[in-house]
């Protein structure tokens, strides 16, 4: 019998979900993932956040607390203590009440919501020729976004030099000065994903000038604050610069690395507009977005990331974690780039401890990478790119002598 769904092509599996499949169903016990982007433990594991837990409990025995349906912009003190961490307790652009925000579901929501309202309201046209610009490589999922809300153009701008492998600082403000007037650009706040490589602060502030001048729209994406350095505030550096620049920007916000409520869906979309008349528009319409889209958000991973930030011994607990993963990832780094200079695996590795947050940039090429997980049972991106926590002390020497194997034979 002819079926109503007999036409429907097989879908491409997306490539780093089909990774830890592959990594599931190896036998091989040496193998080794690091290719998913969630934080692991020193023993390979998930970590549930201290702070995360206590805070659990205290929803839990809070019976003011109910299932009602939120608002539909979602939890009040969740979305303004999320925008406080990215913009700064004391930012001008929050007490002239310039700043509002929606809540999420993940930073993909966010950045769905985000796109979604530009291409219907950006600069009081129908923007769907509007090019967007993301950075080359990017986040796989940053080109998908925009092309299905309704971007038809979205374009690559230059960001990583491989051959240096650093940023292509001439490139990236080229591609600034060539963009048409108010083209959308995609910006990684800090620990960007893949390459590990943020602009330096002149260098942001090359970009911002250039974008300032040029009127092209700042559209921040903030995953992995906390990552980059241990510190929320300096990795928050280049969103509150952009913001003393007067831009009227958009932040995606991600709570799902630095709270590790990958699975609740935590996200927060900041706006910060000229004033708080445009702001109050600006949202009516983001409710109507959200509307026809989830309807209403998820109260759980809000509530517990909103307690947290607005009770000050829990923040301070909450920063430790955030210091606790941050600094693991810089001590498998600085192990995993002496065991290959001690090993004299050819090349430079400097770049793995000169990059930053959850991912190194190695530079292994696809044949090798194809070498590292079939010979080597060690899984990462086609990319090269690596989940610096996936390394432990357990493992790392097994990898090392692997990447040297790997670039001494293929
Ligand atoms: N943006 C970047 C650069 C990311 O790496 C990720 C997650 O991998 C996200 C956004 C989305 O995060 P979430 O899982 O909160 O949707």
């Amino acid at each position: 019998i002819m079926s109503l769904f007999g036409e429907v092509p097989q879908a491409t599996p997306v490539a780093v979900f089909k990774l830890s499949n592959d990594f599931k169903e190896d036998a091989n016990p040496k193998k080794v993932n690091l290719g998913v982007g969630a934080y692991r433990t020193d023993e390979g594991q998930p970590w549930v956040l201290p702070v995360v837990k206590k805070v659990e409990k205290i929803i839990v025995a809070d019976n003011s607390l109910n299932h009602e349906y939120l608002a539909i912009l979602g939890l009040p003190e969740f979305r303004s203590s999320a925008s406080k961490i990215a913009l700064g307790e004391d930012s001008p652009a929050i007490q002239e009440n310039r700043v509002g925000a929606v809540q999420c579901l993940g930073g993909t929501g966010a950045l769905k919501m985000g796109a979604e309202f530009l291409r219907r309201w950006y600069n009081g046209n129908d923007n769907t020729k509007t090019p967007v610009y993301v950075s080359a490589p990017t986040w796989e999922n940053h080109n998908a976004v925009f092309a299905n809300a309704g971007f038809e153009d979205v374009r690559p701008y230059k960001y990583w030099d491989a051959e240096k492998r650093g940023l292509d600082l001439d490139g990236f403000l080229g591609d600034l000065e060539s963009a048409p007037k108010h083209s959308i650009f995609v910006l990684h706040a800090c620990a960007h994903n893949p390459t590990g490589t943020d602009p330096t602060h002149v260098e942001w502030m090359q970009v911002a000038e250039v974008m300032k001048r040029r009127k092209l729209f700042v559209f921040f994406d903030s995953a992995y604050q906390g990552f980059a350095s241990g510190c929320l505030d300096k990795d928050a550096w280049a969103v509150r610069y952009f913001v003393t620049q007067g831009f009227e920007m958009f932040c995606a916000q991600s709570f799902s690395k630095n709270f590790g409520l990958y699975n609740e869906r935590v996200g927060n979309l900041t706006i910060v507009a000229r004033d708080s008349d445009n702001l109050k528009r600006v949202l009516s319409q983001m409710e109507k977005i959200v509307r026809v889209t989830w309807s209403n958000p998820p109260s759980q991973g809000a509530r517990l990331v909103a307690i947290t930030l607005n009770t000050p011994e829990l923040f301070a607990e909450w920063k430790d974690n955030v210091k606790t993963m941050a600094d693991r990832v810089l001590l498998m780094r600085a192990s995993l780039q002496a065991k290959l200079q001690a090993l004299e695996t050819p090349g430079t590795w400097d770049h793995i401890t000169q990059q930053i947050g959850m991912f190194s940039f190695t530079g292994l090429n696809p044949k090798q990478v194809e070498y590292m997980i079939k010979e080597r049972s060690i899984y990462l991106m086609a990319s090269g790119r690596i989940n610096m926590c996936g390394l432990t002390t357990k493992n790392i020497d097994y990898v090392a002598e692997s990447i040297h194997e790997t670039v001494v034979n293929v």
